[in-house]
């Protein structure tokens, strides 16, 4: 019988566990993907449905390739899973594991009730460098820093190669099957189900971007022979945009992160490679820390914050949110965001710092706002870093620490090139004026056309009042 392989964020064929194994198992399999409105997963925001729209779109054409066709549902896999397994005769499903929570139970309670009836749900590792259980501490215990976790990583060697593709890919198709299925398993209007529709703000997101699994190969090898030789400065020049751009087509597996892995394994300069694995180490520090602390995208990872007197500004929310506060910087960021569905590393933790810290309003608005607009919102990496910005989470991070957009804008942007690429309104401004523009000579704005208060936005907090007022209600937290 043929098995079923339930793609979930691994849309794509190449370095594929579960397919492999379900492949060499049963000779052929049906593909099924399931957008999942059961309300028991966090739903994915509205920039990353788009994404997802034009992937699954790609996805498909590879598997009508091969021979098959990806049925794309809507409804609740628990009731889907079952029926489908019925309907197709299989016996077997297959799929990779999932790490947060609710996905897991979800997992568990499908696995349970395919064993009543008699069949078998096989879940295989495919979506990180290495599962979450693997790397622990001697005494057992999870590790909460990520140096310390990233020895421990590299102390179990490099991550395995990627699987090869099979061969003779034998995707079956739910034609035949399906002719009298009814309605439950008739295929999701995907269009209806994941494209925004008045306004269609998603419509310029595409010249940014390109879908589907050869694209994404493509893009890695570009960056593993080119930037990422210079990637130790080049990440952190936010005009320059060298880094990989990989983690949209990471957060829905079109690409594996062994695969990004062995395609640098061998390339550029030594310190510089080191630099970038380690930032896919990130990735999957953030799923283990995630793992370990299922709350970590609604709770403070350390309680001591619970007790912080975070402000309720709808306004200047708004504000952070539009690129309206008046710092450059971060505004660029914002709209970068806004426009691309994604934001350059090194703004997002200026743009996080400045809300969590600057406004002093709470970092979950924020995750928030992330989850909504990027299309690669992920439930871990965007937890974890904006609880490591915040200073509310990991280890290593204090709250203390808080970033100087100006500070950051000389040395990440000293041409401001990124702030007038995102923020036009200020792009006649000299070099020297264009990250303060508000401390500028009434001369030089004049002659780049600038009005302050009127043609941008006077900043929204005095850097230097934001930081006190940071200070205050950090020392007011119990504990400190
Ligand atoms: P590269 O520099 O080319 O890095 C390669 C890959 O490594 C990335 O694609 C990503 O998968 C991984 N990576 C790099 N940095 C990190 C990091 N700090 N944490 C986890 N993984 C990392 N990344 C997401 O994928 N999804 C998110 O929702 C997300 N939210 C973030 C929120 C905040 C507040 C901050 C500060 C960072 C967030 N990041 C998130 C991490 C990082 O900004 C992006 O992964 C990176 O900018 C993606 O661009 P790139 O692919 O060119 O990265």
């Amino acid at each position: 019988s043929p098995a079923l392989l339930w793609f979930r964020d691994d849309l794509r064929l190449a370095d594929h566990p579960a397919l492999n194994a379900a492949l060499d198992a049963h000779g052929e399999c049906l593909c099924v993907y399931i957008l999942d409105n059961s309300g028991s997963t966090r739903s994915p925001g509205g920039a990353l449905k788009w994404f997802l729209h034009e992937t699954l779109t790609a996805f498909s054409k590879s598997v009508e390739a091969h021979g098959g066709n990806c049925l794309i549902l809507e409804g609740d896999p628990e009731k889907l899973i079952p029926q489908l397994m019925k309907k197709a005769g299989a016996e077997k499903l297959y799929c990779h594991h999932r790490y947060q929570k609710a996905a897991r139970d979800q997992d568990d309670a499908i696995a349970e009730a395919l064993e009543k009836a008699g069949s078998e749900m096989v879940r295989l590792h495919g979506t990180l460098l290495r599962a979450p259980e693997t790397v622990t501490t001697k005494t057992g215990t999870p590790y909460k820093i990520f140096t310390a976790w990233w020895k421990g990583f590299k102390a179990l060697g490099t991550p395995s190669k990627p699987v090869a593709t099979p061969g003779k890919c034998a995707l079956k198709s739910w034609d035949a099957i399906l002719k009298d299925a009814g309605k439950a398993l008739k295929p999701a209007d995907i269009g209806k189900a994941l494209l925004p529709t008045q306004p269609d703000w998603a419509s310029k997101m595409t010249e940014y971007w390109e879908f589907g699994e050869d694209a994404a190969q493509e893009i890695a090898q570009d960056f593993a022979s080119g930037p990422l030789d210079h990637y130790g400065t080049g990440r952190n020049d936010m005009a320059a945009e060298e880094s990989s751009r990989l983690s949209p087509y990471l957060r829905l597996g079109v690409i594996s992160p062994r695969q990004v892995w062995h395609y640098c394994a061998d390339k550029g300069a030594k310190e510089d490679r080191e630099i970038y694995l380690s930032e896919l180490g990130w990735r999957d520090f953030s799923w283990y820390t995630l793992f370990h602390n299922p709350h970590l995208p609604d709770r403070n990872l350390k309680s001591q914050f619970d007790s912080l007197g975070w402000r309720h500004s709808r306004k200047d929310l708004a504000a952070w949110q539009r690129g309206q506060t008046g710092i450059p910087v971060v505004d660029a960021g914002m709209r970068q965001l806004w426009e691309t569905g994604w934001m350059h590393n090194r703004a997002r933790m200026i743009v996080a710092s400045f809300l969590a810290k600057h406004l002093l309003i709470d970092w979950r608005e924020g995750e928030n706002w992330f989850w909504d607009t990027l299309i690669d919102a992920d439930p871990a990496s965007n937890a974890v870093n904006w609880q490591w910005v915040a200073g509310t989470g990991i280890e290593a991070s204090p709250f203390f620490r808080i970033f100087n957009p100006l500070r950051q804008t000389d040395k990440f942007d000293p041409k401001g090139d990124y702030i007038r690429r995102w923020v036009p309104e200020l792009s006649r401004l000299p070099d020297d004026a264009i990250a303060a523009p508000w401390d500028a000579a009434p001369k030089v704005l004049e002659k780049a056309g600038v009005k302050i208060g009127k043609t941008y936005p006077r900043p929204i907090v005095s850097l230097s009042d934001g930081r006190d007022r940071a200070m205050a209600a950090y020392r007011k937290t119990r504990g400190s």
